[in-house]
């Protein structure tokens, strides 16, 4: 999210209470550039201090880091910069940062005076820990195609705005055959006005903003209500992947495998295939739980819970449709993967 430090509309404090209002406990802000001010906790609200780096192209999130980075990073004033993707991860890396690529297909939006896209287009990008796998901006963006799919976006953004792109999901899958390459959902809120004369608003304020694309973590352990420790439990959840992408409210999603001897693990592990692992999905409410594998779908049934047998090596991963009217099933849930490798023939070091 954005505050008046960059374009956001909001201060720090007012984009915490948001988040209060909307029952979300963490909020990771990334103006650009630079540092967003004030981290800490803000009642019930932690937020953390990121930055998002802004050339013309290539934006990449970071989290985690001390200091803002050095001007070359950014956007260099009245001149059209594609950033060094591969530059500014290492650098993020050497500091012990946590890097996301940023809105990776990001399009123009359709009938605006000014039709501008913040699509990454250097291949070197993918080499960040994370990506963006949906961002509310983004799919607005996707979504408004006329007058008509924009003011249905406004209006009900949870039941019209798409999910991620098929693209994007595809070249998800591919990386994650090699590495983990962690899925966050962004909301990018910065309460802009909607350009249109014909809508004088927002395109979401700071407080739907927090509960349309969310990303639910799975900490190690509670946060602690220091700022310190809370950063690093956050981080090691996103460095993980323990987290899932979500469209619309989601909290009491269940995604774990279980093996024969009793152990368990969270979504983002990357262990070696056996057999007899199982994995328990529960949803917090009925919709409709797909299971893939090396992005293939392998099961898909309209349920609240089920458990599964992993019959085989892959990148296993849920996702779910909710119902809603007068939509259909829309897309709610894009789980991180569970990396099961193929074991090595023994013998081989
Ligand atoms: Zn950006």
């Amino acid at each position: 999210m954005h505050t008046t430090a960059s374009d956001g509309r909001a201060t720090t404090s007012e984009i915490a209470r948001a988040a209060a209002r909307a029952g979300v406990e963490v909020v990771v802000l990334t103006d650009h550039d630079q540092l967003s001010p004030q981290p800490g906790w803000h009642g019930r609200t932690l937020v953390l201090s990121g930055l998002e780096l802004t050339p013309r192209r290539n934006h990449i999130l970071a989290l985690g880091l001390d200091q803002a980075p050095p001007p070359r990073w950014g956007a260099i004033p009245g001149e059209e910069h594609n950033g060094e993707p591969a530059m500014n991860l290492k650098t993020i890396a050497r500091a012990g940062g946590w890097s996301a690529l940023a809105h990776p297909l990001d399009p123009p939006l359709a009938g605006s005076p000014e039709p501008r896209s913040f699509a990454a287009t250097d291949f070197s990008a993918i080499d960040s820990d994370g990506l963006e796998l949906l961002n509310a901006i983004s799919a607005f963006k996707r979504g408004a195609r006329d007058m008509l799919s924009g003011l249905r976006l406004m209006l009900m953004p949870r039941t019209y705005l798409p999910g991620p792109h098929p693209t994007l999901l595809a070249l998800w899958d591919a990386v994650g055959r090699s590495r983990r390459w962690v899925a966050i959902g962004g909301a990018d809120a910065h309460a802009f006005p909607s350009g249109r004369r014909w809508l004088p608003v927002a395109v979401y304020s700071y407080r739907r903003h927090m509960r349309l694309v969310t990303t639910g973590l799975w900490l190690s352990r509670q946060l602690t209500g220091r700022l310190a420790e809370d950063q690093t439990l956050v981080l090691n959840a996103l460095r993980r992947g323990h987290c899932f992408v979500a469209l619309g409210p989601a909290r009491g999603f269940v995604c774990r495998l279980h093996g024969p001897g009793g152990e368990s693990w969270l979504p983002g592990s990357e262990i070696p295939w056996r057999p007899g692992l199982r994995l328990e999905v529960r949803l917090p409410a009925r919709g409709i739980i797909r299971l893939l594998c090396n992005g293939r779908l392998e099961y898909r049934m309209r349920a609240r819970r089920v458990e599964l047998e992993i019959p085989q090596a892959g990148l296993w991963r849920v996702e779910a449709r909710r119902r809603r009217p007068p939509a259909g099933y829309r897309p709610w849930i894009y789980c991180n993967p569970f990396y099961l490798r193929r074991e090595d023939p023994a013998g081989e070091a």
